[in-house]
């Protein structure tokens, strides 16, 4: 009878102290990378994601993975007074027989239930009917339960959607000014057969315990009548929904389309709530997250909401000074000219190449505040005349004699 334990913590490959925004990280980073949906046909990835989401299942949930810390399993039939109680070292369940000795890891479980009538030899023998003495139950009474619960006893109720997280490609434009993204989703959706029930209404009997309800385990030298984990008791089972193999979702592709911000930036998560998988018998809906990754522009470079942009002078603009004109984001004055528009700027007398001049306010529209705009950097770059003819020499040796200073002078200082 030898039952693993599940290490939810390993299987999600995160510490035992490992936060909840840990837990939520490490989840989605394996989901992404099991889900059906990125593997289909594989049964290993389907089973290693059925682990992760029974592993996040319980450590994403307060209350289920404090049970599952103090017991080293988890499952809904546990009473979590219990669960402190046995943590704690003693089982504070009302006057009930105890599995002794194994101090600490008692298992809070409803001792009702069991048929200790049908001892064997030894345990009798030895100890007081009806008592299961500390030899009894060996080293494998929690493996026991531990096996029992994670056997085929689906839980029914209503079941909450996953949430999907897709990554869509917006280009430059777009996300400067706005627009409308399309892609295409595969997502869970309810099964219009059973309506998300899962099963067809009809019942048949239960093929664990053919119809009686209750079920054989042996434990050591013992043998417990209990009640029949498939059926829950019953002797029956719902026959499940053909049309979505009793899980109540069927896999759907579904074209999105959806409406960028003017400003939208790259990385950013758009939540679409209750647009992920569907839950099943009436739990909610997951979210969709969708991850804007913005293209880029050969010219217009975005930081945050301000545009980067490089523009080469001449000499004598930048010593001189200038009025020349630069490229901007604004749209064009000719309205059927798709790029962006240009705008007049004042270059100072003495700029020097490097040096970065504001344009405020021709940056990007803020997607958060309302009414903002970023600036445009401009980075001045001093395109030096590849002077060929006699003329032109003669006039730059001149200008050099009319200015002897030494720009390396400070440099060589500093040494
Ligand atoms: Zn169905
Ligand atoms: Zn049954």
């Amino acid at each position: 009878m030898a039952t693993q334990t599940k290490d939810y913590y390993s299987t999600l490959g995160v510490k035992k102290t490992a936060s909840a925004d840990d837990i939520r990280k490490a989840f989605r980073k394996l989901a992404r990378k099991y889900h059906p949906d990125v593997n289909p046909n594989d049964k290993k990835a389907e089973e290693k994601f059925k682990e992760i989401s029974e592993a996040n299942d319980v450590l994403s949930d307060e209350k289920k993975r404090k049970i599952y810390d103090q017991l080293g399993f988890y499952s809904d039939n546990i009473d979590p007074a219990a669960a402190e109680a046995a943590a704690r070292g003693g089982y504070g369940g009302g006057g009930r027989q105890q599995p002794g000795g194994r101090g600490g890891q008692e298992v809070p479980f409803d001792f009702g239930g069991f048929d200790f009538s049908d001892f064997q030899a030894g345990g009798r023998g030895r100890g007081a009917p009806q008592e299961p003495a500390s030899g009894g139950f060996g080293g494998s009474f929690r493996d026991i339960f531990g096996g029992m619960f994670s056997g085929g006893n689906k839980s029914r109720g209503p079941r909450a959607g996953t949430d999907l997280e897709y990554q869509v490609s917006v280009d430059f434009w777009s996300a400067v000014r706005g627009g409308v993204a399309r892609l295409e989703i595969q997502r869970q959706e309810t099964c219009p057969s059973c309506k998300g029930k899962s099963t067809t209404g009809g019942s048949s009997e239960c093929p664990e315990c053919h119809g009686t309800g209750q079920v054989t385990q042996m434990g050591g030298r013992m043998k417990f009548n209990i009640q029949c984990p498939r059926c829950n008791g019953t002797g029956k089972v719902q026959n499940g929904c053909p049309a979505c193999d009793g899980e109540g979702v069927v896999a759907k592709r579904e074209p999105l389309e959806f409406r960028i911000k003017a400003g939208t930036r790259d990385g950013q998560r758009i939540r679409l709530a209750g647009k992920g998988n569907a839950g099943t018998d009436g739990g909610a809906a997951g979210d969709l997250y969708l991850i804007i990754k913005v293209g880029t522009h050969p010219v217009f470079t975005r930081v945050g909401d301000d545009i980067h942009v490089t523009v080469p002078i001449t000499v004598a603009e930048a010593a001189l000074g200038a009025k020349i004109e630069v490229p901007t984001i604004d749209t064009h004055s000719d309205a059927n000219h798709a790029g962006g528009g240009r705008t007049q700027l004042k270059i100072p007398p003495g700029t020097q190449a490097g040096q970065r001049l504001r344009l405020r306010e021709k940056g990007v529209p803020s997607a958060s505040r309302e009414g903002m705009r970023g600036d445009e950097i401009v980075e001045v770059k001093i395109v030096v005349p590849k002077v060929q003819d006699e003329r032109s020499k003669e006039i730059l040796r001149e200008l050099a004699k009319l200015n002897p200073e030494d720009p390396r002078a400070d440099l060589l200082a500093e040494v």
